[in-house]
């Protein structure tokens, strides 16, 4: 007769776990006591091996002079957007309102979707690591390939590029971002899963993002998305510089989100571990220092000449 308040107790905690075999983060895995499946039970794709994240070490990054300037459009637009907790993280729908070209990129790819991942700790939150420092959180901009703009027939077959992400890493700065302001104060009203609210105020993509002039600086990679089912067609941005978001504006992703119905487990940690970048290569956009190739006296001598001439004709 001991058994039934040992099952009924059991029975009780099992909303606490995921409800089937669902996957979710190391950090929920534990805590769920393994009901739910952690990241090295992922299933899909997930143990193939062109996977993301990766750690970017930047003095190997080689520089592909293709990668040039993004062109964004609808990124300036202003909206009350439409934010949901979907049991995974805080995501913000973009409903194919913007779109972005260039950047190397083979097509015009359109936002769908943008998301964060984060911890409480200021250093343990983002997916990609520069040279293995791991940020606070990391933004992600989930656009697709749009159909028939292909440069080529090719790249029109290729599917390991039918997703673009753009990712920023996110640090801790001195002041409150005020792009960021209506997406913080959004949070409260989603604490639990499949929650949706609308932001009080309007904002655009580009004010959640770093300086513009900045964004020319990046790296770049063929990768997987980093949930299940880990699909191999993901072409990767990571852009060199990092958003600032105040302390306090990061930790309110960590308290005010719950993983469960319950709200017990906090959404926190929800980063994928780091995957083996294998035989891939890893390129950057041109450094500062580099627009200028050719040594300065290549330069001059050509000019002195044309002024010379100038002079004696
Ligand atoms: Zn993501």
């Amino acid at each position: 007769m001991r058994l039934l308040p040992a099952l009924l107790a059991l029975a009780a905690a099992r909303p606490l776990a995921c409800a089937d075999s669902h996957w979710c983060y190391d950090i929920q895995a534990k805590a769920s006591n393994y009901a739910c499946l952690g990241p090295s039970q992922w299933g899909g794709d997930c143990k193939k091996n062109r996977q993301s994240p990766i750690n970017i070490v930047t003095t190997e990054a080689q520089v592909d002079p293709n990668l040039g300037l993004f062109s964004f459009s609808g990124y300036d637009k202003k909206q009350k957007w439409k934010v949901q907790n979907n049991g995974h993280s805080v995501m913000i729908l973009l409903e194919d309102e913007a779109s972005v070209t260039g950047g190397g990129l083979a097509a015009r790819y359109r936002a769908k979707q943008m998301h964060l991942h984060w911890s409480k700790e200021l250093d343990k939150g983002s997916e990609h690591t520069l040279n293995k420092v791991r940020y606070a959180m990391e933004m992600h901009i989930v656009h697709e390939k749009e159909k028939g703009t292909s440069r080529s027939e090719k790249e029109a077959q290729d599917p390991k590029d039918e997703i673009a992400v753009l990712a920023f890493l996110v640090e801790a700065g001195s002041e409150e971002n005020d792009g960021f302001q209506p997406l913080v104060e959004a949070l409260s009203y989603i604490p639990r899963p499949k929650m949706n609210t609308t932001m009080n105020d309007s904002i655009s993509l580009l004010d959640l993002l770093p300086k513009k002039e900045t964004l020319r600086h990046y790296f770049r990679y063929l990768g997987s998305l980093t949930t299940p089912g880990c699909e191999e067609k993901v072409v990767w941005t990571v852009f060199q510089e990092r958003i600032q978001l105040h302390k306090d504006q990061i930790a309110a992703f960590s308290t005010k989100l719950y993983y469960d119905s319950e709200q017990k487990l906090k959404m926190t940690d929800n980063v994928r571990p780091l995957q083996l970048q294998g035989q891939r290569l890893v390129f950057k956009s041109q450094a500062p220092g580099q627009l200028l190739p050719l040594p300065l006296p290549t330069l001059l001598v050509p000019m002195l000449t044309c002024l010379l001439a100038g002079f004696l004709a």
